[in-house]
């Protein structure tokens, strides 16, 4: 469109002196290290309370400069977002449902006040940074570009309250396949100790770095007692699922239905989202509800809940085979890949991959 051209092309393109020599680059595409590696830019936008957001540009990628004052580094005023670009057979680029992204990244950054990011404007900074690193996006088996946009605090002062100088940048790390050997069931620990963020009224609904700190030492203790991941209560009675560290969780019931924890204190996953969408439009019935923990465990072992999953945008749908706690052990199913998970899981990466027709209009050429 016109206007996300015109934004784009506002963007300075400040190129790398010294990129990856092709031949590096072709050598850490073919097997990408997530999070490991970079491109060779990052896209960049600064924010002042005074002038609104100004100085669009796409630099070389390189270390950030902070004052030690720098508020972010103290009262952790700092918002993120997960998405990623994935090439199609015909070589051109596309991201999989973008401006929800953007909205999810305006309603964080209202909750963390921050400045709202418009929507056009975080698209653009996208397509500024992948346009400049075209090169690097991968064209293997279930690899793709991951992008991460954030924002944070740059002010230095140490006073409490919103800053008023802030950064959006958006980097992006090549990723392969997140199961290396095919898809594998997960297992699960329910927390019955800690919580994540959700408390009422908490950050739980936002991408805020802060959510993900406070995971960290529950997931090292499930990691420590075999687990994948964690599986947090909601904060208010330790009673309802929430999500996991970094995805959201289905059950699919004997009946056919699709159940999710409704919305309130997690985060509003776009793959969750488009899950519902894909079940229904396969005549399941999808149900948003308070879903509590006891209720799983016991349909887990009368067999009237079928299969459980998780789904986020690093694994996109995995099946989870195992769920425990302090005081329960179960196997979800057989303990191996449900059939609806997989059909769902192979149904949402052909869109993203361009092998399957798109008809919710879903991809965006990036
Ligand atoms: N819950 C949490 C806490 C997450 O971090 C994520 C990953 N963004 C998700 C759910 C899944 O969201 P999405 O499908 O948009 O990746």
């Amino acid at each position: 469109p016109a206007e996300l051209d015109d934004l784009v092309a506002r963007y300075e393109v400040r190129r790398n002196e010294a990129p990856k020599p092709a031949q590096e680059r072709a050598a850490l595409l073919a097997a990408p290290k997530f999070g490991t590696v970079f491109t060779d830019h990052m896209a960049r936008v600064t924010w002042r309370a005074a002038d609104g957001w100004t100085d669009r540009r796409v630099e070389p990628y390189g270390p950030l400069q902070l004052d030690p004052a720098t508020a972010v580094l103290h009262y952790a005023q700092e918002i993120f977002e997960g998405m990623k670009a994935y090439k199609h057979a015909d070589g051109s680029v596309w991201g999989f449902r973008p401006e929800q992204n953007a909205q999810r990244y305006a309603r964080s950054a209202h909750r963390l006040a921050l400045p709202a990011l418009p929507e056009e404007d975080f698209l653009a900074s996208l397509v500024a940074l992948v346009r400049t690193d075209l090169d690097w996006v991968p064209d293997g088996e279930d690899s793709s570009l991951y992008l991460r946009p954030f924002m944070f605090a740059s002010e230095a002062f140490l006073g409490v309250r919103a800053a008023n100088v802030v950064e959006h940048l958006v980097i992006a790390s090549p990723v392969g396949p997140y199961f290396a050997s095919g898809v594998k069931p997960v297992s699960i620990y329910l927390s019955d100790t800690y919580h994540r963020a959700g408390a009422p009224g908490g950050t739980g609904d936002a991408k805020f770095g802060g959510n993900y700190a406070a995971s960290l030492l529950p997931q090292q203790e499930a990691q420590a007692k075999g687990f994948d991941q964690v599986c947090f209560l909601d904060s208010a009675t330790s009673t309802y699922l929430e999500e996991l560290g970094g995805m959201n969780v289905f059950l699919v019931m004997e009946d056919g239905s699709l159940h999710t924890p409704q919305l309130g204190s997690i985060l509003e996953g776009i793959t969750r989202r488009s899950v519902l969408q894909l079940a229904a439009d396969r005549g399941h019935e999808v149900v948003e509800r308070r879903i509590p923990a006891a209720e799983l465990v016991d349909g887990l072992a009368s067999g009237q809940v079928k299969e459980f999953f998780a789904c986020g945008t690093a694994a996109v749908v995995t099946p989870i085979g195992r769920f425990a706690s302090s005081d329960f052990d179960v196997t979800v199913g057989d303990g191996g890949s449900g059939e609806l998970t997989m059909a769902l899981r192979t149904e949402l990466t052909d869109i993203q991959y361009g092998r399957a027709e798109d008809r919710h209009g879903w991809m965006r050429r990036l």
